[in-house]
């Protein structure tokens, strides 16, 4: 279905970012990868579907590394039809205690970073009448939970870019739409389940079902490969007018 295209997913060595570029190149498109992680496995894995990988290691909180991601994409595939905002960070804390550098970072990781990449990805977009941009916001972008000011502000803020970008190119193939997740078992999660067993004295297990039934009444994790499923749906000639959505899913936690 998506064979010709090209799709960047920011943070995707890891989590949520690595099963959304499965399900993308699944469908066939072509992948440039980003993040910190191991680079190569995952890069060996998407070529076995067929399709051009590529990697770039940008940070995400450098609007000029960003710049140069955006540069290597065109050079190396022509133009970014699909662009998954995915890079995201956490930090957990009362706000009077926050340090105000994991503030800044946590907005210009999971909030900047996609006003930055869209910025630049747009004019090609527009050119062609055909993208999407997928943001992966949370359902932090709709609720709020304690200690995780940062967090909440720059995915409330990731879906007003969504909406805004969704508005301004209505009349277009250009779409934009925000994907906001509950609860998904990977790095960036199994730190907070750590964090709780370490403070409350439990094991893994317990830990786990303690976050569960804390906020998300299915008492499950969503997993990348319900998520990838999402995104390919917008990415299909079905999603051409689904515009400026923040699609949760939660598991019920909003719906609380
Ligand atoms: P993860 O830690 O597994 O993956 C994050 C990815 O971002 C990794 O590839 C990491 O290398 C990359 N990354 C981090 N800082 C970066 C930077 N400065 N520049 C470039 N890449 C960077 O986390 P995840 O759970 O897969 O999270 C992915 C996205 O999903 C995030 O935006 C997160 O907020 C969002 N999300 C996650 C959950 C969840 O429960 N896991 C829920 C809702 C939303």
């Amino acid at each position: 279905m998506l064979k010709g295209k090209t799709a960047l997913v920011t943070g995707s060595t890891s989590g949520i970012g690595l099963g959304l570029a499965r399900a993308l190149a699944a469908q066939g498109a072509n992948i440039l990868l980003n993040g910190f992680g191991d680079s190569q496995g995952p890069s060996a894995e998407l070529a076995s579907c067929g399709v051009r990988v590529a990697y770039h290691g940008a940070d995400m909180s450098r609007p000029a590394e960003i710049e140069a991601m955006m540069a290597y994409a065109a050079s190396t595939f022509g133009r970014v039809d699909i662009l998954v905002n995915n890079a995201g960070i956490q930090h957990v804390s009362r706000i009077e205690d926050f340090p105000p550098e994991r503030w800044d970072a946590v907005l210009a990781i999971n909030l900047s970073s996609a006003f930055h990449t869209s910025r630049l990805a747009l004019p090609a977009m527009r050119a062609a009448n055909w993208g999407r941009i997928i943001n992966i916001a949370s359902v932090h972008g709709l609720v709020a939970s304690v200690e995780k000011s940062a967090y909440v502000a720059a995915k409330h803020g990731l879906v007003g870019l969504t909406k805004v970008t969704a508005l301004e190119n209505a009349t277009t193939g250009v779409t934009c739409n925000a994907i906001c997740p509950g609860w998904v078992l990977t790095p960036l999660v199994q730190k907070q389940i750590d964090a709780r067993a370490a403070a409350m004295g439990l094991g893994n297990e317990q830990a786990i079902n303690s976050l569960l039934s804390e906020k998300e009444p299915s008492l499950q994790f969503s997993t990348p490969e319900e998520l990838g499923a999402l995104a390919v749906f917008l990415c299909s000639s079905a999603g051409n007018n689904v515009r400026g959505v923040a699609w949760n899913m939660d598991g019920g936690w909003a719906a609380q």
